[in-house]
């Protein structure tokens, strides 16, 4: 049992903890999370901006071709506040506007670059293009005079991408505390389950000790209460069993006391004091082979039952002459009425045959009038029939008796193995609890029907239906 267990021990200790299980789980959870959001947040952002860049170089763009076309004043779009840097040229490369000019080198490169973008755009029609970290809008714009300008509005992404960087930045550390938070909760949840759990084991390792006092009581979670639930009804059950088990041994081993200590007791005296004497002899001699008697049909309900648990109870079915069974087993009983005053009051139909297997079937009588006899009351009468239905195609064997009954509580149990309602016997008998269990296998094995009439007080009549068959077959 030991290195059962310890061998369990060691495959448990391969596998992974709740706690592990779950915080890797949650980190996996919220590093998806956050690359998920990084990206999301990257791309839509940056093509807001972008877009945004734009529409603002090419609004200020179309400001200045208006501007240009009306003759009006170039002065406002130079040294602009909102970023945007606007250059005019002149169909000859002059620089109109900033006044102030740029690098004479510079001014050159931005006329060639605005050409180069426009080579293959319709006349009039703008060009908005992007150009390492800037945005650019180019146009060239007639006037009405006829003369051609040429327009080149930019906008540097830098301040965007610094910005962007910052929101990461911040969104970054965010993520961060996010995720140390995820961790505490995993591991808080964790916790919370894994000691329910571990309470519930250490429990259920006291309860595998033979402490039925213990009691899982963990209600955090309706699952874990119904697990609670479910180990409790499995104490009880195996509580149960083991008072069985313990009152079956004791029962079992009183009533091989008792036999025994008469034999022996009688044998004594038949050595001692009876030796010679006939009569007396006989008596004890009697009694000697009663108890043997006893100890035989408890030994053989002990047996019984073993051959029930082994399944090795088949049953050998022929025709045979019931009611001359049921006489041989009466009979058996004729010790009580000589010797005990007890009567059998008898009504026998003659000769009805059934089909089953006659030795489980005397075993079937053999416990029930047992019992009648054992729980019978002061008058110690019991009454027996086996009679034929009016049809001719069932017989019902009943035996009652005038003894204290089975109270309604009672009465479904009594068929179970080793149950005994209280210590009630009229009279010493050899109970084991095993008696009507074995009727009820017998029986079930065959499929007849059977029960138990009774009420507190009212006595009990037990009750098999048979089949009739006729006596020429078989
Ligand atoms: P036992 O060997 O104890 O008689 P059984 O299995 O034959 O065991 O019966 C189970 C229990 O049913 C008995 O202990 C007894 O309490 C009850 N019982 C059985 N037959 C009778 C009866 N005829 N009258 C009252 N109680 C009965």
């Amino acid at each position: 049992m030991k290195s059962e267990n310890g061998l369990k021990k060691n495959k448990i200790k391969k596998l992974k903890s709740i706690n592990s299980a779950m915080w890797g789980y949650f980190c996996l959870f919220a590093l998806v999370l956050i690359v998920l959001m990084f990206s999301v947040f990257s791309v839509v952002t940056v093509t807001t901006l972008e877009d945004s860049a734009k529409q603002k170089i090419e609004n200020v763009g179309k400001a200045v071709c208006a501007q240009l076309v009306s003759g009006g004043d170039l002065k406002q779009f130079e040294r602009r506040e909102d970023g945007v840097n606007v250059y005019v040229f002149s169909q000859s490369s002059q620089l109109l506007l900033p006044e102030n000019g740029v690098a004479q080198e510079d001014s050159e490169a931005k006329f060639n670059e605005v050409q180069k973008q426009l080579e293959n755009a319709e006349d009039g029609q703008a060009v908005i293009y992007r150009d390492k970290g800037t945005v650019k809008y180019a146009v060239e714009i007639l006037n009405g005079q006829g003369e051609s300008y040429f327009v080149l509005a930019t906008y540097s992404l830098f301040v965007v991408h610094e910005t962007l960087s910052t929101m990461l930045l911040y969104m970054g550390i965010t993520c961060a505390v996010a995720l140390v938070l995820a961790l505490l909760i995993s591991y808080a949840i964790s916790q919370k389950f894994t000691r329910g759990l571990k309470s519930m084991s250490d429990t259920a390792v006291n309860l595998a000790d033979g402490d039925y006092s213990v009691q899982f009581t963990n209600v955090d979670f309706a699952e874990m209460a119904q697990l609670s639930d479910s180990l409790n009804y499995v104490r009880d059950e195996v509580k149960k069993s083991e008072d069985f088990q313990h009152e079956i041994l004791a029962n079992v081993t009183h009533d091989l006391k008792t036999p025994l200590t008469m034999i022996k007791a009688y044998a004594s005296m038949i050595k001692e004091i009876s030796g010679e004497n006939k009569e007396k002899r006989e008596k004890h001699l009697q009694v000697i082979i009663d108890e043997a008697d006893r100890l035989t049909g408890l030994v053989n309900d002990v047996l019984s039952v073993s051959k029930i648990q082994a399944n090795i109870n088949t049953i050998a079915p022929k025709v045979f002459n019931l009611t001359e069974l049921l006489y041989s087993i009466i009979n058996k009983f004729g010790y009580l009425q000589e010797t005990s005053g007890y009567s059998f009051m008898l009504d026998i139909d003659q000769n009805l045959y059934t089909r089953a297997d006659s030795e489980k079937i005397s075993q079937v009588f053999y416990n029930l009038l047992g019992n009648a006899a054992n729980y019978t009351g002061e008058d110690k009468t019991v009454y027996i029939s086996l009679k034929q239905n009016l049809d001719g195609k069932r017989i019902k064997f009943t035996v009652r008796d005038t003894g204290k009954g089975i109270s309604k509580e009672d009465l479904p149990e009594i068929w179970n193995r080793y149950y005994r309602v209280d210590e009630n016997h009229s009279r010493p008998v050899k109970g084991t609890g095993l008696g009507l269990n074995i009727v009820k296998v017998i029986l079930e094995n065959h499929s007849f029907d059977f029960g138990v009439e009774s009420g507190a007080g009212s006595g009990s009549s037990f009750w098999v239906d048979f089949p009739s068959f006729p006596a020429e077959i078989g």
